[in-house]
């Protein structure tokens, strides 16, 4: 069986990141956070680099380290998170240079995604902001997941709040906004849910209930698929 593809797309704290992260474990998908992607490119130009996201070919050269020595160890480096990269992050995101040389390795992670557990139909999870736009236009299953801004910042407060960073609610919310109108208004591959995605808002709804809403929509859309390919 071919592998299947589940796009997720949304802004900051949205919740997609969980989301695709349980249904990952559920369908025994591998999964692919592309965001950590950009902004080890954003990290690598900040902090080793000693730039900034205006410098268009420091931003490319970072874009091109990342290509180069991507794994684990560098998408999980929980510096990544930093408030001053998640900025940086969605200036040298709008790049479109940066972001041809960060694509290939996402559209090969799709295309052969690495097994996982022995699952007899593998698969792929991807999320981002334009995988069901641009990565990945032919994904199998296209979730949309968004959430009201002060929702949203609240869970972000939260989090930080949690971990024992001191932060301001209001901070966190104009930040945000700042970060996806960024991502929104870019010329290449803005913020937008694809054509066929389908948009689930969490705003109301505990991360149970989004997932079990995700799971009925993704079952759902592929009975269909099986049906009309049917002979
Ligand atoms: O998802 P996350 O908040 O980690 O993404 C950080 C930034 O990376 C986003 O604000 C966006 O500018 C950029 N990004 C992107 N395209 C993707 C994933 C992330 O432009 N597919």
């Amino acid at each position: 069986m071919a592998s299947l593809v589940i796009a997720i797309d949304g802004p900051a704290a949205s919740g997609k990141g969980t989301l695709a992260r349980k249904i990952a474990e559920r369908l025994g998908f591998a999964y692919l956070d592309t965001g950590a992607i950009y902004r080890a490119a954003a990290h690598h130009l900040l902090r080793n680099m000693n730039s900034a996201p205006e410098n268009e070919a420091d931003a490319i050269a970072a874009a091109e380290y990342v290509r180069d020595n991507l794994d684990d160890n560098m998408t999980s480096n929980p510096e990544l998170r930093a408030e001053d990269v998640a900025q940086a992050t969605s200036k040298i995101a709008a790049n479109q240079k940066v972001r041809e040389i960060l694509l290939d390795a996402q559209r090969k992670y799709a295309e052969s995604p690495p097994d996982v557990n022995d699952a007899m139909a593998g698969g792929a999870i991807l999320d981002g902001r334009d995988i069901g736009t641009v990565v990945c236009p032919k994904a199998d299953v296209k979730l949309f997941v968004t959430a009201s801004n002060e929702v949203r910042a609240k869970r972000r407060y939260d989090e930080q709040i949690s971990k024992g960073v001191d932060v301001e609610y209001d901070a966190i919310l104009a930040d945000m906004i700042e970060r996806d109108k960024r991502d929104r208004e870019r010329s290449v591959a803005p913020l937008k849910p694809a054509d066929d995605a389908f948009v689930i808002d969490t705003s109301n709804d505990t991360p149970k209930d989004v997932l079990a809403r995700a799971l009925d929509i993704i079952r759902g859309h592929l009975a269909e698929q099986v049906a009309k390919n049917a002979p």
